[in-house]
């Protein structure tokens, strides 16, 4: 019962980023339908989509979730007591150069990945979707973990510098890391295509998901402390989620939180009395 549980519970993760991907391709699908577009200003479009959501969404977070202490406290996913450090603020040279290194990859993936048109069929983009989110977990458990060892750790300990974690730690990394996790994401569209409208949709899910994770509040895609657990622990908890950690068995238990689309840890908790975030103290 239990491993159903937990295979449900992540299996949950995957179909949200799924969903929440076609719709938001729709939407693309639906503005750029009619528009002739070329290289430049799909890669234009691209860094700017990327771009802006990573801001917004961020912001949003950390200047309107966590300045609501009824929304922080019911959606804190924090249950390890972890010691407060400042974060840096922004400087417009560290936003120039994080922009530059953003521009010249959305270039580099347009120009080197071959372009697909995949249209607009719900079924197509939602499969399409889900393998992506499936892949992208794994890439990213095999880099992660291989950047946790003692050979390659020094390009990762930069995003490490937090222990305490804030949305916008998500983009703290050293540049080598940068480049390893961009290719870790965008490995099947070098195989299979980019589909711009596709392509769109998963940098603002993307960024979403990854900023949410660091957040150390569980609003929608994370409905747990997974990886905020991997900051306080360091070890543990490799993956976007928990499923190849659980495979691979290097997973560093989440603690639940009640889930938006299936009940998964609360009829957790009502048959096997596995305690949910609710019950534990937030530091
Ligand atoms: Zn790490
Ligand atoms: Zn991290």
């Amino acid at each position: 019962m239990q491993k159903i549980l937990n295979f449900c519970f992540e299996i949950k993760f995957y179909l949200k980023i799924g969903i929440a991907c076609t719709i938001v391709q729709q939407i693309f699908y639906f503005l750029l339908n009619n528009i002739e577009s070329n290289f430049i200003t799909q890669v234009l479009l691209y860094w700017l989509v990327g771009s802006i959501s990573f801001y917004s969404i961020g912001i949003l977070i950390e200047k309107g979730i966590k300045t609501n202490d009824v929304l922080r406290d019911k959606l804190t996913a924090r249950v390890n007591k972890v010691r407060n450090q400042p974060f840096p603020s922004f400087s417009l040279k560290g936003i120039i150069i994080g922009e530059i290194k953003a521009f010249l990859s959305a270039l580099i993936i347009l120009y080197l990945a071959p372009e697909v048109h995949r249209g607009n069929s719900l079924l197509l983009n939602f499969g399409w979707f889900l393998m992506r989110i499936v892949t992208a977990d794994f890439c990213f458990y095999v880099a992660h973990w291989l950047l946790h060892t003692r050979f390659l750790q020094k390009i990762h300990l930069k995003h490490h510098e937090f222990r305490d974690s804030s949305s916008f730690v998500a983009g703290h990394k050293s540049f080598v890391e940068y480049i390893i996790v961009t290719l870790t994401d965008v490995l099947p569209i070098f195989i299979f295509g980019y589909d711009i409208t596709q392509l769109s949709a998963w940098s603002v899910i993307g960024n979403a998901y990854n900023l949410e994770g660091h957040s150390s509040l569980s609003i929608f895609f994370i409905p747990s402390d997974f990886h905020d657990l991997h900051h306080t622990c360091f070890n543990g908890n490799y993956g976007i989620q928990g499923f190849w950690d659980r495979v691979f068995n290097t997973l560093n238990p989440p603690t639940k939180k009640p889930g938006i689309m299936f009940p998964v840890s609360l009829i957790e908790y009502i048959t096997i009395k596995s305690p949910i975030s609710n019950d534990t103290k937030n530091t």
